[in-house]
């Protein structure tokens, strides 16, 4: 699905001189990299404060936290995410409630938002599923009027671009009031470990979100707060650092990817390519920037999906099913408050969905096989 070997290949030199540097500078954790990092992230996203910690359940988690969010508070998101983003507002015990999607987008579905929004509802969490920005208007006009946080999990959207009406782009993660990403290595900004960090544009929501994460001090031996031991550790850090100036040049290899695939597939019937809500259209375009193809995920919609991914299987394509279960059907989140009827979409996608191969080295001849193998299935 990933070859971080081929991209590791392109950028060792850097990799290795900057690691090496760590290991005879002894300053593991909280190191001189850590910090120059955070800057650079800072710059990158246009965000004022950044936060780097563990990883990217840990910055959902310390974000949810940090808003001062408390038991019974109900936080509406997607049904249609990976578990992490359901999996912390449980933890903290906060009441999730998950809502339908976009059968377009795959992004959480305004109306069905609208609908779930309670006198209790304190916050709505945006997940920039498979590397496209959510409606982010939509939702911050929402979260305004109700008097609603935004905490956008941009842990798939790192990079992506958001324009909002007013025609302004903003980094997605960068738009609510706090944002979180991961940098497990097969995300757009990978690391060779575990990492994470937290983006805000709030002074005080960054300054007790930076205790947080260290056990609630601010000053060292008083805790103030309860908090986390949750760090981006330096040697990660140096390694992101290495990587966070191609990220650009990454996610237009992906996008390219993506438009050679939609090119492929164009016309088959049975297959619907990803696209997004923005006015282009077609989202696999250069214009807006507002999809990173974390995955170029299909909709199979006549054939059967499970023997596609067996298909596959055999020519050794690797591909992967995001999600196969929605959250609201998973035992640990399962709740007689929800209604099948609600769910749809969801439901809908989860026997429909594929994603296919896609990174930054994905070369013509492998799209022309991956390709070539999905049509000869859905078209016999
Ligand atoms: C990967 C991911 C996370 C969790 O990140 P980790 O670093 O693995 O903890 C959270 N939300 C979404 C949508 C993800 O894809």
């Amino acid at each position: 699905m990933v070859d971080l070997k081929g991209q590791y290949e392109h950028i060792k030199e850097q990799v290795d001189t900057s690691v090496l540097q760590v290991l005879e500078s002894t300053a593991y954790i909280n190191g001189p990299e850590v910090h120059a990092f955070q800057k650079e992230l800072e710059e990158y996203l246009g965000v004022k404060h950044v936060i780097p910690c563990a990883n990217g359940t840990d910055a959902l988690q310390i974000a949810m936290m940090g808003l001062g969010l408390q038991p019974g508070d109900e936080v509406i998101t997607a049904d249609f995410t990976f578990a992490a983003t359901v999996e912390v507002i449980a933890l903290l015990q906060l009441t999730p409630v998950l809502v339908d999607v976009d059968p377009v987008n795959f992004n959480i579905d305004i109306e069905a938002v609208k609908k779930a929004i309670t006198p209790r509802t304190k916050a709505i969490v945006p997940v920039h599923l498979f590397g496209l920005a959510a409606n982010m208007d939509a939702i911050m006009e929402l979260a305004n009027e109700h008097d609603l946080y935004v905490i956008e999990d941009n842990a798939q959207g790192i990079g992506a671009n958001y324009t909002s009406k007013d025609g302004t782009k903003t980094k997605t993660g960068a738009i609510g009031h706090v944002g979180s990403t991961s940098f497990f290595p097969s995300k757009n900004l990978g690391c060779y470990g575990d990492g994470g960090a937290i983006f805000t544009n709030d002074d005080d929501l960054a300054h007790t979100i930076r205790g947080i994460v260290n056990h609630g001090m601010y000053v060292r031996y008083h805790h103030d707060v309860v908090g986390v031991n949750s760090r981006l550790d330096s040697i990660q850090a140096a390694i992101l650092r290495a990587k966070l100036p191609h990220l650009d040049t990454y996610n237009a290899a992906r996008r390219n990817a993506a438009r050679k695939y939609t090119q492929a597939f164009a016309g088959i019937e049975g297959i619907i390519t990803p696209k997004g809500f923005c006015d282009v259209g077609n989202c696999v375009c250069d214009v807006c920037d507002c999809h990173v193809f974390h995955q170029y995920t299909l909709r199979i919609t006549n054939a059967d999906r499970d023997e596609l991914v067996q298909h596959l299987n055999e020519n050794n394509i690797p591909c992967g099913v995001y999600y196969p279960i929605p959250l609201h059907l998973q035992k640990a989140y399962a709740d007689e408050r929800y209604n099948e009827a609600d769910f749809a979409v969801t439901n809908q996608l989860v026997k429909e969905v594929i994603s296919l191969p896609m990174h930054t080295e994905l070369d013509d001849e492998q799209i022309a096989f991956i390709t070539e193998t999905v049509i000869n299935f859905v078209s016999k």
